[in-house]
């Protein structure tokens, strides 16, 4: 049995810390999809289009090369606009679908080439749509206004410059436009476990992941 793990949520909500402490505790190979809509948007806007135009940017999804998801530029908050603008439009959905899916199906080996024990996705719509029937669900959220300090700290640590209240809007902006999109929207899937990391540190929320998982005896 292939066990796969989908990891949903907002933009800063710990999803990202959460997925890699799991992918090494429990050996798996891990998608962090939203570098498929980042790459997809950059894409588009280095040559020079509008990611909102729907058959440029579905051209784009189709021609993207796994090898372009390792380009650091991705992880900028232009390239995060652009992704959340590109992922509106459902050929660009349609088109990475299947990589996802094939990921999950089959996961490539660890990085040390032995053979992965599952599958890791983490996005907005994995539990939902990519991987319905995955075998653990979890739904990680916090307050806007907490995902923007995360954010604003992470920044600065970058050495970048950023004005707390702006990255406040962007993010709001950002769950406005993942929320209300009519394909595959950011929502919880129902067997989903909600953890809300508002008030909850990574060790905490990492805990709280474990033991959800541990009780459905996968491994
Ligand atoms: O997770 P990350 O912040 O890198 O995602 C960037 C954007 O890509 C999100 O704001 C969202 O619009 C889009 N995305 C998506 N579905 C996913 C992953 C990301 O629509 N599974």
């Amino acid at each position: 049995m292939n066990i796969v793990i989908a990891i949903d949520g907002p933009a800063a909500a710990g999803k990202g810390t959460l997925a890699k402490r799991l992918e090494a505790h429990f050996k798996l190979s891990k998608l962090d999809t939203g570098l498929l809509y980042r790459a997809t948007g950059s894409k588009v806007v280095s040559g020079g289009g509008d990611p909102q135009d729907a058959q440029i940017a579905e051209a784009c999804a189709r021609a993207l090369d796994p090898a372009e998801l390792d380009n650091p530029d991705l992880r900028s908050d232009e390239a995060a606009q652009a992704a959340s603008k590109v992922s509106a439009v459902p050929g660009v959905r349609a088109a990475l679908l299947d990589f996802q899916r094939e990921f999950a199906k089959n996961p490539p080996p660890l990085a040390d080439g032995s053979p992965a024990q599952g599958a890791l996705l983490d996005g907005r719509d994995i539990g939902t749509t990519v991987c319905p029937d995955a075998q653990v669900k979890l739904f990680v959220t916090a307050s806007p206004e907490i995902r923007a300090k995360r954010r604003f700290k992470e920044l600065q640590e970058r050495g970048l410059e950023a004005i707390y209240a702006r990255v406040l809007d962007d993010m709001k902006e950002r769950d406005a436009r993942d929320s209300g999109r009519s394909a595959s929207p950011l929502a919880a899937a129902s067997d989903a476990l909600q953890l809300d990391t508002s008030e909850m540190d990574a060790d905490q929320a990492y805990a709280a992941a474990l033991d959800f998982i541990n009780a459905k005896k996968l491994f």
